[in-house]
């Protein structure tokens, strides 16, 4: 029987919605394999082994140890290739996130196996799964079969959809002891950058300022519209350059790439370098004063006019809507 090891992510206690997307995609690529959840970290973990079953793993592996609680390389390299070496899976599916991004590559050297990173669809070819990704910046996608073996693969956030979770649904839970040799970095301390609510790279709502903000206080208006909509603030590398808000908000090519339900572009010119971090965005708003601006292009709506006008009153409006 094919066996699938999905990498799951967790954060202050919680799975990571894209862990679950990614057990969904595992069983895109074999609906009949069987899906094992991986749930690494420190202290218990068996209710996210449990977790990540109800979203339709057959059985998990949690991993605790000290060395776990926060990511690093050595840490989690060497944690993944103990239970790789105990399961010897057909494939592994994680997420095409910081983490994934950086595990993934060291994985795939030490197993010599193929990576299909950033994969946006999986389908059906000829009985074979077959992995769709973009290309040059977005601008076009490829689809990939594995020639042969394992092979790795990250998913992007946001656009395989989860499988419903199923109360009913259980299985084995096993907590797995592996040693962790001293590492050569240690985390002293974890300084969290973006903003405090929505994460940006899973956000179905995103709010994105560009230079047209003009300084740090005019973010202040996309912050009021991203609470009444439950959305995350980002920000073009224009923004970011001028120190109106930090890197960890930027968006696109050297940035977070994103795919939300809604992106709302402010202020924002719509240089390619941006677009390739979001024109994959289910529907886009751009709201921009100059209406030759080229985020028009691949806005599904345009608003033209000054942002210190309209962004306020969208927000009045939709808190009306809210009452
Ligand atoms: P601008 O291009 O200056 O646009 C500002 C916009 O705001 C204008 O369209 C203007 O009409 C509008 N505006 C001004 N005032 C108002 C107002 N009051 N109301 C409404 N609209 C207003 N950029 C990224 O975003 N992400 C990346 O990852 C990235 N990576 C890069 C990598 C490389 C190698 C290079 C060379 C560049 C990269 N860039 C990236 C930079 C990119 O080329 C652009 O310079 C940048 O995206 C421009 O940011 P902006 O749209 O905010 O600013």
């Amino acid at each position: 029987m094919t066996k699938l090891l999905v990498i799951t992510e967790n954060r202050d206690g919680e799975l990571r919605n894209v862990s679950f997307e990614a057990v969904a995609a595992a069983k895109k690529m074999n609906e009949a394999a069987e899906v094992v959840g991986v749930v690494l970290g420190s202290g218990n973990l068996e209710k996210l082994g449990n977790e990540i079953i109800r979203f339709g793993a057959d059985r998990a592996i949690t991993v605790s140890h000290e060395k776990l609680e926060d990511y690093t390389s050595e840490g989690y390299g060497q944690a993944v290739l103990a239970v790789i070496e105990d399961e010897s899976p057909d494939g592994i599916v994680m997420g095409h996130t910081s983490i994934g991004k950086d595990l993934t590559p060291k994985l795939a050297a030490k197993l010599d196996s193929g990576l299909i990173s950033d994969v946006v669809d999986i389908s059906d070819e000829d009985g074979q799964p077959a992995f769709t990704r973009p290309i040059y910046s977005g601008k076009a996608f490829e689809k990939k079969v594995i020639a042969e073996g394992s092979t790795l693969v990250t998913i992007r956030p946001n656009n395989i959809k989860p499988l419903e979770e199923d109360e009913s649904r259980n299985g084995e839970v096993i907590s797995k002891d592996v040693d962790i040799a001293d590492a050569r970095t240690i985390i002293k301390d974890v300084i969290r950058k973006a903003s405090e609510g929505v994460d940006l790279s899973e956000a179905n709502v995103v709010i994105a300022g560009g230079r047209g903000v003009k300084s740090e206080e005019g973010f202040r208006p996309l912050y009021e519209l991203a609470e009444v909509l439950g959305a995350a603030v980002g920000a073009s590398r224009g923004a970011c350059d001028a120190e109106y808000c930090d890197y960890a908000l930027q968006i696109g090519q050297t940035g977070k790439v994103v795919t939300p339900d809604l992106y709302i572009a402010v202020g924002i010119s719509g240089a390619i370098q941006h677009l390739a971090g979001m024109s994959n965005s289910k529907v886009i708003v751009a709201i921009n004063k100059d209406p030759e601006a080229n985020i028009f292009n691949v806005a599904d709506y345009g608003i033209v006019g000054d942002l210190f006008e309209v962004v306020p009153k969208l927000t009045e409006e939709l808190r009306q809507l809210k009452v």
